[in-house]
């Protein structure tokens, strides 16, 4: 049985730098058995409709801009699983992408987890017409995946405002960050999940926190996975450039 992981990706940087966070990510892929695939819920795959990749041969995309000609040209090779993911969408009943390659917020944090890209990897898109509920519920219908090889991976960030980092003050979170972060973290190990399924409901700090939800929404399908008695593990959970959280969440 394979636990779910949802990690903060943070910035396409950390793909090429060895930090804590990294070091986290790797250390975390090291104390696990090794999957069979991997299936990632990225916050940067939002689809009409739910999609899963079903490319054999997944490209890297380099969806970002301003980055170092090292992180444009790194490329990802993990082959993908035609036959799982196609097997899943008859399943769920939900849709193929034959051409979907790996966005940065599966292969950046794949290339320091599996560096070998030797497991293959597919991707699970987020249908933007879904409720945060409906997200944590279809989470639910992929809990059996876990025993079957599959590491689930939701990648994404609980706190993201761009548009608010504090570049002058890096290493000082803003306060609704923290109290964003703090809240969603208690209520997950309390496993009071419908508390962090009705994450707007904190008003302020919520819209401050989640200014749009495709970060966030990744953390709901991992947290559908849980089992009554998994264990949960929270790593990575520091704030940086005041509003970004890098928190992460182990299930399992
Ligand atoms: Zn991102």
């Amino acid at each position: 049985m394979l636990p779910a992981l949802f990690i903060g990706h943070g910035s396409p940087m950390n793909a090429l730098e060895d930090n804590k966070f990294t070091q986290t990510w790797k250390a975390l892929a090291l104390s696990l058995p090794k999957p069979g695939s991997i299936l990632v819920i990225s916050a940067h795959w939002e689809t009409h409709g739910t999609f899963i990749s079903t490319n054999s041969n997944p490209q890297t995309i380099h969806d970002f801009g301003g980055f170092p000609p090292e992180l444009h040209n790194y490329h990802y090779l993990a082959p993908g699983n035609t036959e799982i993911a196609t097997r899943i969408a008859d399943k769920l009943e939900i849709n193929t992408d034959l051409k979907m390659g790996l966005d940065h917020g599966a292969w950046s944090v794949l290339c320091q987890m599996y560096p070998d890209a030797d497991i293959p990897v597919f991707q699970l898109s987020q249908d933007i017409t879904k409720t945060p509920q409906e997200h944590f519920d279809f989470g639910q219908k992929l809990q059996h995946l876990r025993e079957e090889g599959v590491l689930i991976l939701g990648s994404g960030n609980i706190v993201h405002n761009l548009g608010a980092m504090n570049w002058e003050n890096p290493n000082q979170p803003y306060s609704w960050a923290c109290e964003f972060n703090n809240i969603i973290v208690d209520n997950i190990q309390k496993r009071e999940f419908e508390n962090v399924i009705q994450f707007e409901k904190y008003g302020s700090i919520s819209k401050n926190s989640v200014p749009s939800p495709e970060h966030f929404y990744p953390l709901l399908y991992v947290l559908g996975t849980a089992k009554p008695d998994d264990m949960i593990k929270i790593f990575n959970n520091e704030l940086i450039m005041g509003s970004l959280s890098m928190t992460g969440v182990k299930i399992g």
